[in-house]
């Protein structure tokens, strides 16, 4: 006979990348029982970052072999993953219940959002329309398709610059469109872009729609923002990043959301709902870094036990 189908947990973690492992690995550790349910494979954003540089112990790692230590560690003490996007978290009683788009509900006792964040999207006609056909926000998962053609970056923060490095490694030019007249991103990162001559900046420039030939991507249509001049470049692909928005939706009932959309949570990680707590990106938080998810998921881990042995001392 097979076996049930465990469903309840001391500790659901929604979201396996580095702060929902890391929250994992402490509540597991102290002996806690963990689920890490992910919609995708574990690492998050890890696995769209080819190098990271700012992280301790490591002078350069690359994202993916990153993730799959973190996950080695995560699981050493028992925390178990499964695959399934959470679609509902609901508070019934003493349990947080939740529902995933694969059919499964899952008890715990406390919950840990790591759900993170994702692309914001330009929102110019032919977006949608040409996504995956020339236009990505993943330069790591896509780069290689365009060897040796000129790819178009639009933004100017840490990830349009950083991307755009790895990008001019592969691409025979890299354009990156900036819509104000300087960058955003870290000093470092700037000096690591300029040392590339297949780089240029077009500064003052905002994209306002994306052609092809209804196959794939052939060019952006521009706007100068001082002059007001139209212009359109060619493009064989577009790297979109031009920021991230929190991934929230199953959690805007819990009334725990800032008015942007990320989750408020006190500096024990703690939302306004008891036994519900938040982490990394997700978290309306200053810095958003592999190093401060981490930092938040060893809180909230640990945090999770003392409101588990409060509740269980009441309940005596
Ligand atoms: P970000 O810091 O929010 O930067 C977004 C960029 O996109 C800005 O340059 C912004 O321009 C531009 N932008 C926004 N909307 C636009 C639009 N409609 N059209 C054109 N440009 C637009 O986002 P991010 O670069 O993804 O970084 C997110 C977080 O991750 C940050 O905290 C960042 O420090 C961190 N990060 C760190 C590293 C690292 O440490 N190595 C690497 C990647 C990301 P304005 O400047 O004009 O607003």
């Amino acid at each position: 006979m097979a076996a049930e189908k465990k469903t309840d947990y001391d500790v659901i973690v929604i979201g396996a990348g580095p702060g929902g492992m890391t929250a994992a690995l402490y509540a597991s550790r102290a002996n806690l029982s963990v689920l890490m349910l992910d919609r995708g494979i574990y690492g998050g954003n890890l696995n769209n970052t080819a190098t990271i540089e700012n992280y301790t112990g490591f002078k350069s790692v690359k994202g993916p072999e990153l993730a799959e230590k973190m996950y080695q560690g995560a699981t050493q003490f028992g925390a178990q993953y499964a695959y399934g996007t959470v679609q509902e978290l609901n508070v019934e009683g003493d349990w947080k219940v939740l529902k995933t788009d694969m059919g499964d509900t899952f008890r715990a006792q406390a919950v840990v959002i790591a759900t993170g964040s994702s692309q914001r999207h330009l929102g110019v006609p032919g977006e949608e329309e040409y996504g995956g056909r020339g236009v990505s926000y993943c330069a790591v998962c896509d780069g290689a398709f365009f060897r040796d053609q000129h790819v178009v970056v639009v933004g100017g923060g840490d990830s349009a610059v950083e991307e755009g490095t790895y990008l001019a490694g592969l691409a025979s030019k890299v354009s990156i469109l900036v819509r104000k007249d300087h960058l955003r991103a870290q000093p470092l990162l700037q000096e690591q872009a300029k040392q590339h001559d297949n780089i240029e900046f077009v500064f003052n420039t905002s994209v306002t729609a994306i052609t092809g030939d209804d196959k794939k991507v052939q060019a952006v249509t521009t706007v100068n923002n001082q002059t007001q001049e139209k212009g359109q470049l060619q493009a064989d692909g577009v790297f979109i990043y031009v920021g991230s928005v929190p991934m929230t939706k199953p959690f805007t009932k819990l009334g725990i959301l800032d008015e942007h959309g990320w989750v408020k949570a006190d500096t024990l990680m703690q939302t306004t709902q008891p036994g519900i707590f938040a982490i990394g990106d997700v978290r309306e938080t200053p810095l958003r870094q592999v190093a401060t998810a981490v930092g938040d998921g060893a809180i909230a881990g640990q945090q999770v036990y003392h409101y588990l042995q409060e509740k269980a001392a009441v309940n005596d």
